[in-house]
């Protein structure tokens, strides 16, 4: 009997038609002083977070192992000058 069932191996994603070049970014609005720009976002994991990074949000540290976000206008491009890390909270109340 043929199994019919098998699991289709995903095809793999294209990159995001906006230059992202992230698999997992998104774009979502901007903060508040962007006056609704779209952002691109990417999720950092706690394993990649490797660095202190002073959080926009609050101006706090966001510290080594802490998963947080990085975000930058979608209209930059993504350099490095644009790019801010932030904590998930204070991105999601920005
Ligand atoms: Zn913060």
């Amino acid at each position: 009997m043929p199994r019919r069932n098998r699991r289709q191996r995903p095809s793999p994603r294209k990159l995001p038609a906006d230059g992202a070049g992230f698999y997992v970014a998104q774009v979502q609005e901007g903060p508040r002083w962007s006056f609704g720009q779209p952002y691109v976002v990417r999720q950092i994991g706690a394993a990649r977070a490797v660095k202190n990074y002073v959080c926009p949000g609050c101006n706090h540290t966001i510290f080594p192992g802490v998963a947080h976000v990085v975000a930058w206008p979608k209209d930059a491009g993504g350099q490095a000058d644009d790019r801010r890390h932030w904590h998930r909270g204070c991105w999601d109340r920005r």
